[in-house]
C-alpha cells in the first residue's frame, strides 16, 4: 500500500523538531529543516547539503514539498508583470508584481477563485474551488521577490493580498502566512508593509482586531449606501455597512491603524452627489483614506468607469472634507493583471 506522504511545510518548527527526536535524531535537526524550507527556499531534500544524505533519504521517504511553480510569466508594457501559478494539484492561481520608481509591490492570491460574488470582478465567475495553503501564498511572494530582483535589481518591498479571492475567508492560512513572511526566519519584510484586502467581513475584521495584527487593512468598500452596495457586493445583504462601520470602529479604537477604502466609481452605479456624501459620512466613523481605482472593465461591458468629471467631483468632495483621497491608476491592463481582471485567462 502506498504511504500518503505529507507536505512538510504544514509542520511548525516544534513539530519538525519533536519528529527528528522520535525518528531518534537530534532537535536541532528539525530548525535546520525548518531554515531551508522557510528560509533558503529549498525546493527538494537534495538541497539540503548540512543534513547526511540517509537523513535527507528518510525525509524523502516521509514527506513531500509542495513547491508552486510559475506557469506562465507575462510582462505587460508598464512593466507589470503576471505569474500563472500551477499549485500541486494542478490548479492554477495567478499574483501580479507592480513595479513603480520607488517600490516593488506583489499582488498575491488567498483563494482558487472566490467565495463570494462581486459582479465587477473577473475572479467571482470562477467560484471557489479551495483555499491555499500558508506555503502556496508564501511561494508567491517569493516568486515576485526574485523576479523583482532580476528584472528591476531590487527586492520587494510591498505586498497586498487583493489577488483571487476573500483573505479574511481563509483567514488562518493568510495569517500564517504573513508570518512567516515578516519572521526573520522567513523573509524579515514588516508587518507595516503588507495590506490585507477585504470586501469587509465584519466578523473577521474584529477578529483580526483582537489577534492585534500588526498588517494594514484596506475595505474595497465601492458604496457607502447599502441598497447599491448589496447590488454590486451581493454578500452586503448578509454584512451590511452598519456592522461594517461597528466593525471597523472596533479594528480603530484597538490598532489605532487607518483605514484605506478601495472604491471604483462606475457609470450610473455610484457617480453622484448623493454617493459621495454617504461616502464622507461612513469615512467619518473612523480615521481613513480613499484609493479611487480607475476601472478595467471584463468582458461583458455592464459596468464602465465613470467620466472624469464625477472622479473630480468625488476628489474635490472629499478633500473638502479634509479626508485624505489618491487616484489610482491601473497597471497591467494589456496582460489582464489589473484590480478584478484576474482570472486565469492567460
Ligand atoms: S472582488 Fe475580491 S472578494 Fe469580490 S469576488 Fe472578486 S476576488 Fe472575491
Amino acid at each position: 500500500m502506498e504511504i500518503k506522504k505529507k507536505d512538510i511545510r504544514a509542520l511548525t518548527k516544534d513539530q519538525l523538531r519533536d519528529f527528528f527526536v522520535e525518528e531518534g535524531d537530534k532537535a536541532f535537526r528539525g530548525n535546520q529543516v525548518y531554515e531551508w524550507l522557510w528560509n533558503k527556499g529549498a525546493h527538494s531534500f537534495d538541497d539540503m547539503t548540512n543534513l547526511s544524505k540517509p537523513t535527507r533519504q528518510m525525509l524523502e521517504n516521509n514527506f513531500v514539498i509542495n513547491h508552486i511553480k510559475v506557469d506562465q510569466m507575462q510582462r505587460s508594457t508598464d512593466g507589470t508583470i503576471k505569474n500563472a501559478v500551477r499549485l500541486h494539484d494542478g490548479l492554477i492561481v495567478e499574483s501580479v508584481l507592480i513595479p513603480t520608481a520607488s517600490r516593488t509591490t506583489a499582488c498575491v492570491s488567498s483563494q482558487v477563485g472566490c467565495s463570494l460574488d462581486c459582479r465587477f470582478c473577473a475572479t467571482a465567475r470562477l467560484k471557489r474551488m479551495r483555499n491555499l495553503n500558508p506555503d502556496e501564498i508564501f511561494d508567491q511572494v517569493v516568486a515576485i521577490d526574485n523576479e523583482s530582483r532580476l528584472y528591476f535589481n531590487r527586492p520587494l518591498s510591498n505586498i497586498v493580498f487583493m489577488g483571487m479571492g476573500e483573505p479574511l475567508m481563509n483567514y488562518n492560512n493568510v495569517l500564517k502566512a504573513i508570518d512567516k513572511i515578516t519572521s526573520p526566519e522567513g523573509l524579515g519584510m514588516s508587518p507595516k508593509r503588507i495590506t490585507v484586502s477585504t470586501s469587509g467581513v465584519p466578523k473577521m475584521i474584529k477578529k483580526m482586531a483582537d489577534d492585534e495584527v500588526k498588517f494594514k487593512l484596506a475595505v474595497s468598500l465601492h458604496s457607502a449606501i447599502d441598497e447599491i452596495r448589496t447590488s454590486i457586493m451581493p454578500f452586503n445583504a448578509t454584512f451590511p455597512l452598519n456592522d461594517l462601520r461597528e466593525a471597523l470602529q472596533y479594528w480603530y479604537a484597538k490598532t489605532k491603524n487607518k483605514i484605506t477604502y478601495e472604491y471604483v466609481v462606475w457609470q450610473g452605479i455610484n457617480d453622484t452627489k448623493a454617493d459621495v456624501d454617504a461616502l464622507i459620512q461612513f469615512c467619518k466613523f473612523a480615521p481613513s483614506k480613499v484609493n479611487l481605482i480607475e476601472y478595467n472593465p471584463i468582458d461583458d461591458g455592464e459596468f464602465q468607469q465613470a467620466s472624469n468629471q464625477a472622479i473630480d467631483m468625488y476628489v474635490s468632495m472629499l478633500e473638502k472634507h479634509h479626508i485624505t483621497v489618491t487616484v489610482r491608476r491601473s497597471r497591467g491592463k494589456d496582460i489582464d493583471a489589473a484590480c478584478g481582471q484576474l482570472a486565469n485567462k492567460s
